[in-house]
């Protein structure tokens, strides 16, 4: 991921030279150590100013807090719209089943947008199928939580579920599929554009990505 590059300083353990760039420390060496051997070079790589807090650590966003945002849910999504994917992904329970439109709240389209077009550019498509970040489990659900009374969160289509099989509601985050390392750059992005995962912030349900309180109030400014 660019930011994450970006964000990433190397910086060389030199004692002649304070934090000198890859190509200026090359060039000090070749030119003040001809004649000596070739300097061991010991590279370590820091997180300065990570772009995501993962997890955010923040409380998750309210029932009341979604309905003074997004309004009642209710069973016809009456505050839903369809966006085009920019990858097509599959049915995660009928493989054979492409997804190319998924419906969302009205106010997270953009959110959502920007979130595939990050994981496209990251990934490219092969990548994406490869790792079943294609793995679609559902956006927009009227219904209650599972195992619970309050309204699941994809009642208002601003939660989505990837890959649920192997990021299981029960399953704990180190177990979940979506812990592993190349998942990484995914999970940034999810967490760049506002979304939070149940897996890091709860240990549970890594499959489900829902829009932050902090976000969510920032979209309901642009209507
Ligand atoms: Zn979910």
């Amino acid at each position: 991921m660019e930011s994450l590059i970006r964000n990433i300083i190397a910086y060389f353990v030199n004692k002649k030279v304070a934090k000198p760039t890859v190509k200026e420390n090359l060039t000090v060496q070749k030119e003040e150590s001809v004649e000596k051997e070739p300097k061991e070079i010991e590279v370590e790589f820091e997180e300065v100013e990570p772009s995501v807090m993962m997890p955010t650590n923040e409380p998750l966003i309210t029932t009341r807090q979604i309905i003074d945002i997004y309004g009642e849910p209710d069973e016809t999504g009456s505050y839903l719209t369809t966006i085009d994917l920019p990858y097509p992904m599959r049915l995660s329970w009928d493989l054979d089943r492409t997804v190319t439109r998924m419906r969302c709240h009205k106010l997270l389209a953009d959110k959502f947008l920007a979130v595939f077009n990050d994981i496209l550019v990251h990934y490219g498509i092969e990548r994406i199928k490869e790792l079943g970040i294609d793995l679609f489990g559902g956006c927009f659900s009227f219904r209650k939580m599972r195992g619970g009374k309050d309204w699941s969160r994809h009642s208002w289509g601003i939660a989505i579920d990837l890959d649920p099989f192997r990021n299981g509601l029960k399953t704990k985050w180190k177990d979940a599929q979506f812990s592993k390392e190349e998942y990484r750059p995914m999970m940034e992005i999810f967490y760049k554009h506002g979304f939070q995962n149940l897996g890091l912030e709860a240990d549970m349900d890594a499959m489900h990505m829902q829009a932050s309180y902090k976000m969510s109030k920032e979209m309901s400014k642009n209507v």
